[in-house]
């Protein structure tokens, strides 16, 4: 990358320049010429004026061409040198293409290169009018070195040179500093995904900028964190799963070693068997909560036009039995028939689960525990109650319920408490609502009791 910036740099530079050194020698050589020409148009005055006096002619002409540092000839018609102000060409003849151009009534100039160096020819015609036509007696050839010129030039060029290398060096230093500053960040992150591929979940990059890099690296700060805390779920998910199963299979373990031992009675056989049953009871129900959550993940709805108040009945008369046996006492408030677009047997599930936590939850310590299940037809939504006045759920807890999470659980497991949950009731009721685009909120205070409400848009 370096190297392409370096020749951009390299290449703009160079063009730069040549245009400059360009201009200049062009400029120079203009400036050059005009003079020159005014010179040659002075010496041709001053040669048409003074004729008769060649002796004058050349000493001006000697004075001319040291004021302009050049080689200054008049040639006649027949390009005879008439005037040199060096004289070594007096009375010689020359020709070239600036004189034939001159004779010919043009001014013109050329640049040749006599023994390496360069020089610069211009002639102008010398003319006289005799009243009838204007006649060409002669022409003054103008040459002189470019050296000079050339050595400014040369002088430019260095300096130009110099210049570059030293703009060249320090924009270098410049895009190695900026492209450090944008790639830096770029291969922390690289190395960042680098550590989570191989597992470093929650791998934390130092934010400095406050940039779209800085944005960048905060979003890969907050995937690590969550894909961190998704995995130490899963962790405990399934410590919890494990010890769930271990304790009724240690049980189921222990119950049958006592039978083996010895001789029983049919009646021990029939009660170690029940409690055999009934912790296998446990582990299915346990197992089947887990095939639920995972199947919910690509759950496909079976919606059909359903009555509210059949599916609420049908939850409670399930779980009358049970609300019997643990003491507490269910009540139902129907009204008229009220007709949703739902998937029947999840929306039931919904209920049971809801139903069944406020009777699980009940407070032993009351002698009324009761759960009450209502309906009510508003405005625009339905409003579906389920109220308890069971332990209730502290204010910290309230918002992470609804989460897949199995904190209880490890709360269960941890402090030893009696109820058994799994944790994924109320996560698998909020996936199904949220299927349906329905809302479930919940108030609570511990001691007091809850209520869990599903709004159902009409
Ligand atoms: P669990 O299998 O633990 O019951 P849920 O997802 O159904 O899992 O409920 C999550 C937690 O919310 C429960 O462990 C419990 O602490 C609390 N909870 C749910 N419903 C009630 C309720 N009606 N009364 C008190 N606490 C409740």
């Amino acid at each position: 990358m370096l190297i392409v910036y370096s020749l951009i740099l390299i290449l703009a530079f160079s063009a730069f320049g040549i245009l400059i050194v360009n201009n200049y020698k062009d400029i120079r050589m203009r400036n050059v010429e005009v003079r020159l020409f005014q010179t040659a148009n002075i010496v041709a005055d001053t040669y048409k004026a003074n004729m008769e006096d060649i002796i004058y002619t050349r000493f001006m002409v000697k004075s001319y061409g040291q004021q302009a540092g050049s080689r200054i000839l008049i040639l006649d018609k027949n390009k005879n040198v008439l005037v040199d102000n060096y004289n070594a060409l007096i009375n010689k003849t020359l020709d070239n293409r600036e004189i034939r151009n001159s004779l010919k009534g043009n001014s013109s100039s050329g640049i040749y290169t006599i023994n390496n160096e360069e020089v610069l020819h211009i002639s102008v015609p010398i003319t006289r009018n005799d009243g009838l036509e204007i006649q060409i007696i002669g022409a003054v050839l103008i040459s002189t070195s470019m050296d000079s010129l050339n050595l400014d030039i040369q002088t430019l060029k260095d300096s130009m040179l110099k210049i570059a290398i030293a703009a060249l060096t320090i924009s270098l230093a410049v895009v190695i500093i900026f492209s450090n500053r944008i790639t830096k960040p770029l291969r922390e992150l690289t190395y960042g995904v680098e550590k989570l591929s191989t597992g470093d979940l929650g791998f934390h990059i130092d934010r400095k900028r406050d940039d779209e890099i800085g944005r960048l690296i905060q979003s890969f700060n907050d995937m690590s964190h969550k894909l961190n805390t998704i995995e130490q779920n899963r962790k405990t998910f399934i410590n919890s799963i494990s010890h769930e199963l271990r304790t009724p299979l240690t049980s189921i373990k222990a119950l049958i070693d006592s039978l083996l031992i010895g001789d029983n009675s049919i009646d021990t056989y029939r009660e170690y068997l029940g409690d055999v049953y009934n912790e296998t009871e446990r582990m299915e129900r346990l197992v089947g909560y887990l095939t639920t959550s995972i199947r919910l993940e690509d759950m496909i709805l079976d919606i059909k036009a359903c009555e509210l108040n059949s599916i609420l009945d049908e939850a409670v008369k399930l779980m009358a039995p049970y609300a019997k046996k643990m003491e507490v006492d269910i009540k139902f408030k129907s009204t008229e028939d009220i007709v949703i677009m739902c998937d029947r047997d999840r929306i039931k599930e919904v209920f049971i689960n809801l139903i069944d936590n406020s009777i699980k939850y009940r407070d032993e310590q009351k002698d009324n525990n009761y759960v009450i299940v209502a309906l009510k037809n508003c405005k625009d939504h339905i409003a579906v109650t389920v109220r308890d006045n069971g332990l209730g759920i502290s204010r910290s807890e309230l918002s992470n319920i609804f989460q897949g999470g199995f904190r209880i659980l490890d709360k269960g497991i941890i402090k030893g408490e009696n109820i058994k949950g799994y944790g994924i009731g109320l996560a698998i009721v909020k996936n199904v609502l949220d299927k349906h685009n329905w809302t479930i909120s919940v108030d609570s205070l511990p001691k007091q009791g809850s209520v869990f409400t599903i709004i159902i848009p009409t």
